[in-house]
């Protein structure tokens, strides 16, 4: 057994595919027996890969390209090199990723004005359990004649 171990990025740039599509098939290919984590690919396991891209390059090419997004296999690019799911993403917010609802994470902790939802700074409507700034209220306060 050699120390040298390839990685699925270098594999796909010998294969000229991407390396969302080498991992997929190592996934379904290889009993990892629960380990995760990067991928260790070892001469043998590299020649199988080798192997099966080369195998399948006939097919690759007379088919639409993926989405290059890391992970995505879809292949109806829509634009830049996206499928549509990624492409809308992208045009709505500038970014591939998806909201993981870290902002509605947010607005839990802050008021939508950013100050923070404290004991002291939060007032608790019992009629619908919703809450209410208590910095914002002054400000309006402030703000009235
Ligand atoms: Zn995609
Ligand atoms: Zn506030």
């Amino acid at each position: 057994m050699s120390d040298l171990y390839w990685t699925p990025q270098q594999l796909a740039e010998e294969a000229g595919v991407s390396a969302s599509i080498v991992r997929r098939w190592l996934r379904e290919t290889v009993d990892r027996a629960g380990e995760s984590g990067a991928w260790l690919i070892d001469d043998d396991l590299a020649a199988r890969v080798r192997a099966h891209f080369a195998a399948t390059a006939a097919a690759r090419a007379a088919r639409p390209t993926a989405c290059s997004v890391d992970g995505c296999d879809r292949t109806d690019i829509k634009g830049r090199g996206f499928c549509l799911v990624h492409y809308n993403r992208w045009y709505r917010h500038g970014s591939t990723e998806k909201r993981d609802g870290s902002e509605h994470q947010r607005a839990k902790t802050h008021c939508p004005h950013g100050h923070k939802y404290t004991e002291e700074n939060t007032i608790v409507f019992p009629s619908d359990g919703r809450r209410r700034c208590r910095a914002c209220r002054k400000q309006i306060g402030k703000g009235r004649p």
